[in-house]
């Protein structure tokens, strides 16, 4: 490609929004523009990252079975009435109607849709395990879209689904994938951890998330520094055993007076030492006003176990609930800005979140109460903490820990899907049985941006081999020297018969600007026609260690093979 007419605006000063490196990057090197929040064009050079990182991913998954199919983005309702996510996806799901004012959602994932195809489609045991895939675009209106492509509203994801008729068959793929999508991350050169996942409320069993370890990660990786165990932070908790590290929480059931202990004496009666409690917060769970002592500053995590306690709906007290029911002083709770909120298995967290966040501020936090006298604790709920230092689950070494990026998970759905959307086949003995079934996902955008956010440096991108847009730069350095202009003219065309992805820089800009921006860009290998084209000598630089040598130009081919 010539550069001279390609469309790689490089940027000069990017947005202070764009806080990722990658972000930054990609900005400053021409390969994406912002079109809305979390929405976002690839330039020719980030299309072709992801048509490598796809190629990579699509070998991988041929090779292990897996069919290729694309199913549509717009998705009827009912389907995901059906399987209860029309709701519990909230405002997550991008929704739409069409003319005939019928509710529709652009797919954020495909489980309904495939479960409903598969369902038309297998009738007989016969035809299992099945195993397809597709890479597509994917809606989720994100509540904080950031960090660029790390996580956009609109992306780009390869996801699978299988289908089996036991459970042996269903772990052997699931297996078939993990080593599968090592091999994918180990290909587009990403240094990344599979580790256990907690699969919460989704309604399987196993899970390995894919984390590719990076400082900008939103995930925290927990892995132990003397064996292979490695874990995400909720799962690393629930590892733990029980005890001593708990926390409680009171179902509140008896009226406060205003002359009741400290959240501190709380605290203690129940057994924690005063110094660790964090703070109380009053909510409603289902129609009942709730005290809980929080301990630690990870309310977050805290709050949403709330869910593991089969709750369905929680929202802060108001501010008349707790005097009527504590006779309190107003203030000690503070002025209650949230609505009702749906604790839904999948987005808990997010329903969550809203929540915790109030617990941080003042006067949300009601602080003269006491156990026994005040209320009765009908509930225990150990909320336990990892540390770093701490000896790993497995008795093999120290746990230490990582920001890592998710870039991938598979699960085992189990029957969640196959039961709700009452999706079956028939068996050995020819009865009806609801599918078993996996699902796999990996951000295609997002490892684009994770493989950046590994390999750069301060000049730029640092492209691996595997997955770079190209494998070379050529530069004519001054393309008003006839010498300069004819060899690299030359070049261009040899370097491509040779089947050599090769970016060639043509423009009339001076030297220097030319050299900043194939540092920017990060081609594998820079080839820069200078001063001494006359003499057929042209100058090497191998991006990633800076080595420089001189060849002649009839070398040149051989050298890159
Ligand atoms: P996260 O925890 O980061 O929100 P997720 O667990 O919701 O991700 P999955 O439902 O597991 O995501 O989707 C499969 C993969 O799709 C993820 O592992 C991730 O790589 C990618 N992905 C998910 N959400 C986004 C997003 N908003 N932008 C880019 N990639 C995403
Ligand atoms: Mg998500
Ligand atoms: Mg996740
Ligand atoms: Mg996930």
């Amino acid at each position: 490609m010539r550069q001279s007419t390609y469309l790689a605006p490089t940027m000069r000063d990017v947005p202070a929004d764009a806080e990722a490196i990658s972000h930054q990057l990609m900005l400053r090197a021409g390969m994406m523009r912002q079109i809305a929040a979390g929405v976002y064009a690839y330039l020719p050079l980030a299309k072709r990252t992801i048509t490598k990182i796809e190629a990579i991913i699509r070998e991988e998954l041929d090779a292990i079975g897996a069919q290729e199919l694309t199913l549509p983005s717009l998705h009827p309702a009912e389907l995901w009435q059906a399987s209860g996510r029309w709701e519990a996806m909230g405002d997550e799901l991008v929704r739409l109607k069409d003319r005939h004012n019928r509710d529709f959602a652009l797919g954020p994932t495909h489980e309904e849709v495939i479960t409903s195809l598969i369902k038309d489609g297998i009738a007989s045991y016969k035809k299992l395990p099945l195993c397809v895939y597709q890479v597509q675009t994917k809606f989720r209106d994100e509540r904080r879209p950031r960090f660029g492509l790390l996580r956009g509203r609109e992306f780009i994801m390869k996801d699978a689904y299988s289908f089996h008729d036991s459970p042996e068959s269903l772990d052997e793929a699931y297996w078939q994938m993990h080593g599968a999508y090592s091999r994918i991350f180990t290909r587009v050169g990403l240094e990344f951890r599979p580790v256990i996942a907690d699969s919460g409320a989704m309604g399987g069993k196993d899970t390995h998330e894919f984390m590719a370890l990076a400082s900008v990660g939103e995930d925290t990786v927990v892995y132990s520094d003397g064996s292979d165990y490695a874990a995400n932070l909720e799962m690393a908790k629930s590892a733990l055993p029980e005890a001593p590290s708990v926390q409680a929480h009171g179902l509140l059931e008896k009226r406060a007076t205003p002359e009741a202990k400290t959240v501190d004496e709380a605290a203690e009666a129940l057994g924690f030492d005063a110094d660790d409690i964090f703070k109380a917060l009053v909510v409603v769970v289902d129609d009942v006003l709730s005290l809980f002592i929080l301990r630690g500053n990870d309310e977050l995590n805290e709050v949403k176990a709330l869910h593991e306690l089969g709750a369905k709906t929680l929202r802060m007290a108001s501010e008349e609930e707790v005097v009527a029911a504590f006779g309190a002083t107003p203030g000690s709770i503070g002025p209650v800005g949230v609505k009702d909120v749906p604790i839904y298995a999948d987005y808990r967290i997010r329903s969550m979140e809203r929540i915790a966040c109030g617990a941080n501020e003042t006067g949300y936090h009601y602080v003269n109460v006491g156990p026994g006298r005040d209320y009765e604790v009908t509930a225990y709920k150990d909320f336990r903490t990892v540390r770093e230092g701490d000896p790993s689950p497995d008795g093999k070494g120290t746990l230490r820990f990582a920001e890592g990026i998710e870039i991938g998970q598979i699960f085992k759905l189990g029957t969640r899907y196959s039961e709700s959307l009452d999706a079956k086949y028939l068996d050995g003995q020819g009865k009806a049985q609801p599918f078993l079934m996996g699902c796999y996902g990996i951000g295609v955008s997002r490892t684009l941006a994770a493989v950046i956010e590994q390999h750069h440096d301060e000049a730029g991108i640092v492209w691996p081999k595997a997955v770079a847009p190209f494998d070379v730069h050529l530069l004519a350095l001054n393309v008003k020297n006839e010498d300069q202009k004819t060899l690299a003219e030359q070049l261009y065309s040899d370097i491509r018969q040779a089947g050599i992805d090769v970016l060639y820089d043509d423009r009339p800009e001076r030297a220097g600007v030319k050299f900043k921006d194939a540092d920017l860009i990060g081609l594998p290998v820079r080839v820069a026609v200078g001063k001494r084209a006359g003499e057929g000598i042209i100058e090497v630089k191998v991006r990633k260690t800076g080595e420089q040598l001189e060849l002649t130009a009839s070398e040149l081919v051989r050298w890159l093979n």
